[in-house]
């Protein structure tokens, strides 16, 4: 059964490697050279690419991976990802037979409009592989699709098994997590998820995988029917918000600006 190791990658993305015996496989690689000082260190043959949306930084490492291993490459249906040979949408299952894998495709529109999220058991415990999507206490930016998309997008994503360890593409957490507080500073849970994941950035280690169960208690983008939190948007937008869409709107706009 696979294990999954980080990979680090530019200023702050994880390529997420899957192992397996002597076989591996890659989600979202936007730089082929640490994967590839990786694989040579541990003696592994790539098997495949998986991909979750057509950014650079989840991409820009395919073409060198596949000049060294001419694996397939699985990604979105409704982007263009250069390389791709198994084009996947929602309900389809990525396969990856050397590592005995097979996740669950989910639609999860917003940051990118075609964006898709792997999901499964991996090692006998529920994992998904979501991208930029959801991110640890925060989500994605739109970039291409609307509000509405991307909190029915977390909205699948919220609906994964509690104990679901979930693998973002970017160590943001810490960020995320002082905008949290901002928006539910009554949020004990919040305040005791931001102090154990500092202790771990202090550690240098990653706050990824999350867990589903800290994400629906601490993210307000998971939160907008929380009463405290949509009265913490409505006062910001300074105007009444007549549902969780229009809270999840306003949360992110307030994002955009925070610093
Ligand atoms: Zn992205
Ligand atoms: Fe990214």
């Amino acid at each position: 059964m696979p294990a999954i190791i980080p990979i680090p990658a530019f200023s702050d993305n994880y390529i997420w490697l899957l192992r397996a015996g002597g076989h591996a496989a890659v989600v979202d690689p936007g730089d082929a050279d640490p994967v590839l000082l990786h694989l040579d260190r541990e003696g592994l043959r790539l098997a495949a690419i998986l991909v979750t949306h057509h950014h650079g930084d989840h991409t820009g490492g395919i073409a060198a991976l596949l000049a060294r291993f001419p694996v397939p490459v699985l990604g979105p249906a409704r982007e263009r990802i250069g390389g791709r040979t198994q084009a996947l949408a929602d309900g389809d299952v990525a396969r990856v037979p050397a590592l005995e894998l097979a996740l669950d495709v989910i639609d999860v529109p917003g940051h990118t409009a075609g964006h898709i999220a792997y999901a499964g058991v991996v090692a006998g415990a529920p994992v998904a592989f979501v991208g930029d999507t959801l991110f640890g206490g925060g989500c994605g930016r739109l970039f291409e699709g609307t509000p509405a998309q991307m909190a029915h997008s977390l909205a699948r994503l919220a609906e994964l098994p509690g104990n679901t360890r979930v693998y973002c593409a970017h160590e943001y957490t810490l960020s995320n997590l002082r905008f949290a507080r901002v928006v539910e500073p009554g949020n004990d849970a919040l305040a005791a998820r931001q102090a154990r994941e500092q202790q771990r950035r202090d550690r240098g280690q990653p706050t990824v995988p999350m867990t589903l169960d800290d994400e629906r208690a601490t993210n307000p983008f998971l939160r907008a029917a929380v009463p405290a939190v949509a009265a913490a948007a409505t006062a910001w937008a300074g105007r009444p918000l007549p549902d969780d869409v229009a809270v999840f709107a306003a949360l992110r706009e307030w994002k955009n600006g925070f610093r």
